[in-house]
């Protein structure tokens, strides 16, 4: 490296430095950008753009090279000046003549005993050098660790806080201050029955003393139940604004993550904050993500879903309720869950959410429209009935294309024609998801839920009907009867087994009688009626035929593929005979039923009718219709 003449060219290099950002200031926050962004972006390219300044300048810096022998020439002309010996090269300065200008020269260093004499004879100024290569190494170390560094830096911003290396098991939960939580329960409407359950929660939050009072234990966590778009997210929330207390949020799919231990740092994280805060409510979004059976993993091995699932049980069982922390949770699978979860001191209370009837439809297009401009000719009760099956999410979505289509005829209100194009595009995309029925599939359902009804109030060891109703639920049952049993039952007798056989067949002969055609829709019923008679046959020996002998199942596994699973220990001819039985037992009460309802069939379409417009009618209701037509 020269060390002389150095001077200038630097001072000249910040000149130009200076003149180039002038004509392109790096202005922090100058344009539209953020300005951390903008400044970092700048400081990068500053930083690259001066490297390949100074390699130009360089590179491109005139130094002469010139051979060992001129270099002894112009020594003995005497043009040469400040020269620099190391031991490989020497530079220094060559005095131009005819008033050109100095120049730089190197030359390459050969073995010459007698230089240093000759330079003293010539009286030119000489200096050693002792070229260090602890800088240039360092420097190309630290270089390229810099630049790595910048670009880490760089990228660690732009992935935003949360996602870094550095904060690993920081909690994602987002605590929404009370003021934040502006939803109350007058927001959630049609659930009404889940609203109840959860006001005892507000109540517990509120005051909590008063029930601490007698030596009672507060709830500690509450799973909400219910199809996705019904409200549970909704209500949770409503349940903090309500009781007025901080609302910790995270949904379980985001305990998902891609390192082993991080979820449960984040479980233990969420718990620590919430106890700073109490009282207050944590709620775990689509908890069946975090919380799916462990082991039902046929790889087996411990994984972090099954280390974020422990940590979670761990920390449930840790806390007081006394301190007033409440946790809630949604799902709406609850079957996956692992029952681990469901144990008292865990998510013991239960809260159905489910999908709303016609008046909790009209209350909850009441409550989407408040700020909606509606025409006069809009009827929100006609709209709740032509969308049964409908969640809350579903309801506001018709509410808001309606809106949006009126807006964009440029209309001053929403009319009723906006709504009819707003229901056919929303059933449009439900049908394609098969959630919605067309008008004679309703019908069909309707004398399909009645035939079980009217069969299960006709038949003696049935319990009695609760309700009935064609609000479709989930994805395989289209409508349900449920009865409600007068007692526990532990044993079950020979006619109670026959007479609920003959139940589950009503729907299916229903769909015969009246529309002298069978739909796929029994298809759960019957493999229920075929389950009872096969276990009267095989397992309580309830065949005159077959006798009092029980015949083992080859029982599937679902873990372990058919090869394994035991086989049957009953010969192929009893096979078929056990085959004949069981189809003897559903045959007889096929008849059974056909009998029962050809002779109730005034109340079998009254009712099919009732229930096509009201979509639900409680067990009371039937009995007067059954009373009135006997
Ligand atoms: P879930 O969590 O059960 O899937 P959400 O609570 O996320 O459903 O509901 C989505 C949206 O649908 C809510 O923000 C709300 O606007 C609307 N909604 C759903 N259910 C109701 C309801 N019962 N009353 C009022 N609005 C509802
Ligand atoms: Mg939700
Ligand atoms: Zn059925």
């Amino acid at each position: 490296m020269p060390s002389d003449g150095k001077k200038e060219p630097q001072e000249n290099l910040k000149e130009k430095l200076r003149a180039f950002f002038g004509a392109q200031p790096p202005q922090k926050g100058g344009s539209g950008l953020p300005p951390r962004a903008h400044f970092s972006i700048w400081y990068f390219l500053m930083v690259l753009f001066l490297f390949s300044y100074m390699q130009q300048y360089y590179l491109s810096r005139k130094v002469e090279t010139i051979s060992y022998s001129q270099f002894k020439q112009y020594v003995a002309e005497g043009s040469l000046s400040d020269l620099t010996i190391s031991p490989d090269t020497i530079t220094g300065t060559l005095r131009g003549k005819d008033k050109k200008p100095d120049e730089e020269f190197i030359t390459v260093r050969v073995d010459d005993p007698g230089l240093v004499t000759d330079l003293d004879a010539h009286k030119v100024g000489y200096s050693g050098h002792y070229e260090s290569k602890f800088l240039s190494s360092v420097l190309s170390w630290v270089i390229p660790m810099g630049i790595f560094f910048l670009i880490w830096r760089f990228a660690m911003k732009k992935m935003g806080p949360g996602m870094g290396v550095m904060s690993f098991g920081k909690s994602k939960a987002k605590v929404f201050a009370e003021s934040e939580t502006k939803v109350s329960f007058a927001d959630v409407a049609g659930i009404d029955e889940a609203k109840e359950e959860l006001q005892e929660v507000v109540e517990f939050l509120s005051t909590p003393g008063k029930f601490q009072r007698l030596g009672g234990r507060i709830p500690k966590g509450v799973l909400l139940v219910g199809p996705p778009g019904t409200g549970k997210t909704l209500l949770s929330r409503a349940v903090a604004g309500e009781a007025k207390v901080p609302f910790f949020s995270i949904s379980g799919s985001e305990f998902v993550e891609m390192f082993v231990g991080v979820g449960a740092a984040r479980v233990r994280d969420l718990f620590a904050q919430a106890t700073i805060q109490a009282p207050c409510i944590i709620f775990i979004d689509e908890l069946d993500a975090l919380g799916k059976a462990r082991g039902a993993n046929v790889m087996g091995g411990h994984d972090e879903q099954e280390q974020t699932l422990n940590q979670l049980l761990v920390e449930m069982d840790g806390f007081e309720t006394n301190k007033g922390v409440i946790i809630m949770a949604a799902t709406n699978r609850p079957e996956v869950l692992d029952p681990a979860l469901l144990r008292p001191g865990r998510f013991d209370r239960q809260v159905v959410v489910d999908r709303p009837d016609i008046n909790g439809r009209e209350a909850i297009l009441k409550i989407h429209s408040r700020n909606v401009l509606l025409a006069p000719d809009v009827d929100l009760r006609e709209i709740a009935g032509r969308t049964p099956g409908f969640v809350g999410a579903d309801l506001a979505n018709i509410i808001n294309e309606a809106a949006l289509l009126a807006a964009r005829k440029d209309k001053e209100t929403v009319a009723a024609v906006d709504f009819d194009e707003a229901i056919d595009r929303v059933v449009g995309g439900l049908q394609k998801k098969g959630r919605m029925m067309n008008p004679l599939e309703k019908e069909i359902v309707a004398f399909h839920e009645s035939g079980h009804a009217i069969v299960a109030e006709s038949v003696e060891h049935a319990d009695p009907v609760h309700k009935i109703s064609v609000i479709p639920r989930g994805t395989a049952a289209l409508g349900y009867t449920q009865q409600q049993p007068t007692e526990d039952r532990y044993l079950m007798t020979r006619s109670e087994l026959l007479d609920r056989l003959a139940v589950l067949l009503g729907g299916r002969v229903a769909e015969e009688l009246v529309f002298g055609e069978i739909s796929t829709g029994a298809q759960n019923d019957l493999q229920r009626a075929t389950d009872i008679a096969r276990s009267m046959v095989t397992e309580y020996g309830m065949s005159d035929r077959l006798g009092l002998v029980t015949y083992q199942r080859a029982r599937q596994s679902a873990l372990l593929p058919a090869v394994f699973a035991p086989g049957k220990d009953y010969s192929e001819e009893k096979a078929g005979q056990i085959d004949e039985e069981v189809a003897r037992f559903v045959e007889e009460a096929h008849q059974r039923v056909q009998q029962i309802l050809s002779d109730h069939r005034t109340v079998l379409d009254e009712l099919a009718a009732l229930l096509s417009q009201k979509e639900m009618v409680t067990g009371s209701e039937l009995r007067k219709m059954m009373g009135n037509a006997k």
